[in-house]
Formats: structure tokens, sequence, C-alpha cells
């Protein structure tokens, strides 16, 4: 039996993308070294997308480079966001698996063996699922709970619950992800889409090492939106069914009206329950109108076919020379 796979079995890439991380990239460094050294009988280098950082994190990787010459350096010409910069990293990658790890230190660079150990047992996509998060807080917790139990009901693609960008990924789903380049990225979806061989890789998610999340509450919603959009229609379905119920109360309520007026005549009353009719049924409507909008901002997105990021600067490992694709 064949499977569609070309793939070696012996190159990782580590990839990293730093946003403002100049404080825990000298912590991270070593640790991900020690851990590639570990490995046996797959060669490794690490790469680290600068996704814009304004602090000295460029001057920390121009460092690191310099004394260390398996690492290559990627630098955009401004903050594009995480999922933009892990695309910028992995589209780098055209040969062997990929690693990705934060470079906040919360994903352990000592389980890379264990991700390893996975990709060659024939897995494609291995996941870290976090059985506890010990950096977060109560609000975070609860708030991605409920995150993961709505994209699991709306959408089509499967998102694991718990699950984050920490993960190993074989060389044939990578060339499936460069195929897919939609401009709203919701890396968890895509991986998802890919589908292969998938595994589970629980671990405990520790604290930052340095520094503080860039991902507020405010960021983070807006991040479930776009998981949510990007993977499912549903809003729109659900707002034709309200839409529908509406229609049908008012149907009913209308005959009631007429029989009413009919049997014992129009004395002008009602008023409050006009206003209250006519307020509910608006902000039925701008919701309504809120969600295609959504959409539609999407799809205008997507329409202008602007590249996904723009390269600043680019420092190949030795014996690389090639320049960014
Ligand atoms: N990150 C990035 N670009 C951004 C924001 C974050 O590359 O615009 C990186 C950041 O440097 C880190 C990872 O994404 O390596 C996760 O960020 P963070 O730790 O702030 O998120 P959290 O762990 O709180 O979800
Ligand atoms: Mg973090």
């Amino acid at each position: 039996m064949g499977r569609m796979d070309n793939q070696r079995h012996d190159l990782l890439t580590v990839v990293v993308a730093c946003f403002n991380e100049a404080d825990s990239l000298p912590l991270l460094h070593p640790r991900i070294r020690r851990a590639l050294d570990g490995l046996e009988g797959v060669a490794s280098r690490i790469l680290y997308v600068d996704d814009g950082s304004r602090d000295a994190t460029w001057q920390r990787l121009q460092e690191i480079a310099a004394a260390d010459p398996e690492v290559a350096l990627l630098r955009l010409s401004r903050n594009f966001g995480k999922e933009i910069a892990l695309t910028a990293g992995l589209d780098q990658v055209t040969e062997g698996a990929a690693m990705i790890l934060d470079a906040d230190g919360q994903d352990p660079p000592e389980l890379i063996p264990e991700f390893v150990a996975r990709w060659r047992e024939g897995y494609d996509d291995v996941y870290g699922t976090r059985v506890a998060r010990e950096g977060d807080s109560w609000l975070r917790r609860g708030t991605a709970a409920a995150f993961y139990r709505v994209i699991g009901r709306l959408s089509h693609t499967p998102v694991p619950a718990d699950t984050g960008d920490y993960r190993l990924l074989s060389p044939r789903v990578l060339a499936a992800l460069r195929q897919l380049r939609e401009r709203h990225r919701f890396m968890k979806g895509l991986f998802g889409w890919v589908g292969y061989r998938r595994v589970a890789l629980p671990y405990r998610r520790g604290a930052r090492v340095a520094g503080r999340s860039k991902f507020g509450l405010w960021r983070l919603w807006n991040f479930a939106l776009e998981g949510i959009t990007s993977f499912s229609t549903a809003p729109l379905r659900i707002a034709t069914y309200l839409g529908l119920l509406t229609a049908l109360v008012a149907f009913f309520a209308g005959i009631v009206v007429v029989f009413k007026t009919l049997v014992w005549g129009d004395r002008v009353a009602g008023w409050p329950t006009m206003m209250v009719v006519i307020l509910f049924l608006g902000g039925v409507q701008l919701i309504a109108l809120g969600t295609i909008g959504e959409y539609l901002g999407r799809l205008y997105e997507e329409a202008k076919q602007r590249p996904l990021y723009l390269v600043d600067a680019w420092h190949a490992p030795a014996g690389v020379s090639s320049a960014p694709q």
C-alpha cells in the first residue's frame, strides 16, 4: 500500500514567531539548542521570524545567529500578527518537517524529541494539547473553553480543544498549507482542514519566561470572530432562522390583534408593546446586517489579493544562501 508522501524523516526546522520578545529569546534559545542536540538521526535548524518587533528582538536574534550556525532569521516589514508570521516561517520550510514553538517558553522545547518520535511513527500533524494552563487567568481559561465549544459546534473542520500552534508538521502538511493562501488565517482551522494523520500530545503549559502576553481580551475576541467566520457560515444561517422565527411570531401576533380589534374595537392602546416590537426588530436587523458585513468585509480583503507579508531582512544559516521565496 502506497502513501502519498515523499517524506524526509531526517530534517527538522523549528519555527519561532517573535514579537517584542527580546527578554525571552536569550532564555529560550539555549533550551531549543539543547533539545535539538539531543535528537538522534535528525539534522535541525531554527528559524526565527521577527514579526516587526519594536524592541531589541532583532539585535538579540542577530547575536544568537552569529553564535549558532544553524539559525536562520527572517524579519517582516512590520507587525503582521502571529498567524502571518508563522505562515512566513512555514513558507521557508521546503524540506523536512517543521516544529512550531512560541518564543516565550510557554511551549517547552524539551518535548521536541517526543514530537519527533510521533512523526517517525508516521503521524503528519502532532499537536500539543494543554492539560494545564499555568500562566493563564481564570477569565482566559473560561473564555478559551467557551470558544472551543462554540467552534466545535459551528465548524465542520475539526479544531481540537485546548490546542494551540505548538505542533510538528510533516512535509506533506507543509506542502498543503502552502496552497492555502487566504488572507484571514486562522491557523488552527487550517491545520485541521489539511487533515492527514493527526495525534495529540498532552503537555503542561507553563507561564511566560519573560515579558507579557500580546493577546489581550479584545484581541482574543477578534481572534475568535476570525476563527468562526473563517471556518463556518453558521452565523449567516442563524440570522436567517432568527428572521423566520420573528416573521412567524409576527404573523400570529397579527392574527391576535385583528381578532381583538374586531371583537372589542380599537381603543388605541398598546403603545409600549409597539415600541418594544420596533426596538426588538431593529436590533435583530442590525445584528443580521452586521453578520453579513463581517463576511462581506472578509470577502473584500480576499478580493484585494495582496501578498500575505513582506520581508525586510533575511539571514540564512551557513551553507544555505537562498533568499526567501
Ligand atoms: N506573536 C507574534 N506576533 C504578534 C503577537 C505575538 O509573532 O503580533 C508571537 C509572540 O512573540 C509569541 C507567540 O506569538 O511567540 C504567542 O504570543 P503570546 O505569548 O503573547 O500569546 P499567548 O501565549 O498569551 O496566547
Ligand atoms: Mg505566550
